[in-house]
């Protein structure tokens, strides 16, 4: 999960720049790495209108929200940010100066003109649907009225949507996001996204390999295709039957440049054969595998509509770790469904242990309105859901920071991302997605390059650049204390 401003992408222009000149754009993301991506698309498809990035709300002329439902403190967390944002455009339109804010993303498809009801400061509310077609709501939302768009349209938004240019790619980095699935079948009956999002549409692979092409051609080193239930991907390929994620990440992997891939996030009932056979036999594909289980027993994962058991849990991570020895692996986790009891919570905790996950993201459940388990009754009090998150992390945190120190000492591939804490270094990415600090040269960022993990921080790990070492796969880690 992550929140932030989007900057990098557009051009910059100085703060004190004529009114008259290019008008300013500031985008802040909550949530998922689906969200950082449509909020990179929706400043690719403002840049073409010749708008440019501020660096604070107060300096924008349009403001956008791109909001995250799956939480209530997520949704509640926007209409704070609008209190803030009311006062903000009060102030500058007593100094003449009109600012638009749209709210985008899950919670403006869920809640619609509930928001600006709720929120009359909001001119504009997109669904995830719809940002193709942003340029000309926003005109339409200058008129005044507040303008609500949250249909699921007929034309393709993806074929719509202008790529990013080589200016904005280079800005973002030498890692990227490609949405190339989007949407959900499952109804897990805690989950908003089969509602917020629709049903599960696949990009065609001409589409991506595009994409990944572009991308890779500005110096992107490394892809993570993303999706609500990636591996449900079964997007169009060139010969016009359905490619499944494993045959569409083989033909990715062949674009010259792109030297590292990565999917989430996974079902486990989704992960097929091809796919568990590709963490064998693509090199490129990183063996860090985020498969949410959710729960450690079996009730309360039936009550959740997972379609999976504690078993085929493990029985598929067998078979992962048979296929990729070096494979780790990370989960979410809910705790405080409806009905949970001790027992069940045990079961969980107890999951951790035996899986042995490198890390994971812990959630109390939060009643989703419109899903079946909001109105299912045992529904837990809210100390015992503080109280149980305390002890399932607790667990967490004690697996990771034994993959950690398991590094230590371990020789790497590392991506070099960009400069470090301090001057001479930079900080990359190990496959386990670890940040790494090293001592580098700038030149070296863009490069994967072997590094000696020499200590292991509570928040990165640091290495030496050992060329010599000549690796090009992490050891397996069976060799690795508390894997
Ligand atoms: N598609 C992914 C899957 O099936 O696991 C997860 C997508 S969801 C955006 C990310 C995570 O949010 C879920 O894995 C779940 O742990 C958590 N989540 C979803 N709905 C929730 C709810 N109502 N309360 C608490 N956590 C929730
Ligand atoms: Fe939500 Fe994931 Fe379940 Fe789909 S599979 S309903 S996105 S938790």
């Amino acid at each position: 999960m992550q929140e932030g401003t989007l900057l990098a992408g557009l051009p910059r222009i100085d703060a004190g720049a004529d009114a008259r000149g290019p008008r300013r754009l500031f985008v802040k993301s909550y949530g998922c790495q689906m969200n950082v991506y449509d909020s990179q698309r929706m400043a690719d498809a403002l840049a073409r209108e010749g708008f440019v990035a501020a660096d604070q709300p107060d300096d924008a002329d349009v403001i956008i929200l791109n909001t995250c439902h799956i939480r209530e403190k997520a949704a509640e967390k926007v209409y704070s940010e609008l209190g803030r944002l009311r006062k903000l455009k009060d102030g500058a339109a007593t100094a003449g100066r009109r600012v638009m804010v749209a709210v985008a993303g899950c919670v403006a498809q869920a809640e619609g003109e509930e928001i600006i009801r709720r929120a009359p400061v909001v001119d504009l509310v997109v669904g995830p649907q719809s940002y193709h077609r942003l340029p000309d709501l926003l005109a339409r939302a200058e008129l005044g009225g507040g303008v609500v768009d949250t249909e699921f349209p007929a034309e393709d938004k993806f074929t719509v949507l202008p790529p990013a240019s080589r200016a904005a790619i280079r800005a973002r980095g030498v890692t990227a996001f490609v949405t190339v699935q989007e949407g959900c079948d499952k109804f897990c009956t805690f989950c908003v996204v089969p509602y917020t999002r629709g049903a599960e549409v696949s990009r065609p692979v001409v589409q991506i390999v595009e994409e990944v092409s572009r991308l890779a051609d500005a110096g992107v080193r490394e892809v993570t295709l993303i999706g609500q239930n990636v591996n449900a991907y079964h997007g169009a390929g060139p010969d016009g039957r359905p490619w499944t994620l494993a045959r569409l990440m083989t033909r990715v992997a062949e674009i010259p440049g792109i030297a590292r891939l990565r999917y989430t996030t996974s079902h486990p009932r989704d992960m097929l054969d091809d796919l568990i056979a590709a963490h064998r036999d693509l090199p490129q594909l990183m063996p860090f595998l985020h498969l949410p289980v959710q729960s450690g027993s079996d009730r309360i994962l039936a009550a959740m509509n997972r379609r999976h058991t504690r078993a085929d849990y493990l029985r598929l991570v067998e078979r992962l770790r048979r296929a990729q020895p070096a494979l780790a692996l990370s989960s979410d986790f809910i705790v405080g469904f409806p009905g949970e009891g001790d027992q069940d919570f045990r079961d969980t905790v107890g999951l951790v242990e035996e899986v042995g996950f490198a890390g994971a993201f812990s959630f109390k459940y939060s009643p989703r309105p419109g899903t079946p388990a909001a109105t299912m009754e045992s529904q837990a009090p809210e100390p015992l859901k503080v109280e149980r998150l305390a002890v399932l992390q607790a667990a967490i945190d004690r697996r990771q920071a034994a993959f950690n120190a398991g590094c230590l000492g371990r020789t790497f591939d590392v991506l070099m991302e960009k400069p470090g804490r301090r001057p001479v270094q930079l900080v990359g990415r190990s496959p386990y997605l670890q940040a790494v600090q090293a001592l580098a040269p700038p030149q070296m960022i863009g490069q994967v390059v072997p590094v000696t993990i020499v200590e292991v921080g509570s928040n990165s790990l640091f290495g030496v650049v050992n060329e010599a070492s000549g690796r090009t796969r992490p050891e397996p880690l069976a060799a690795v204390p508390g894997a």
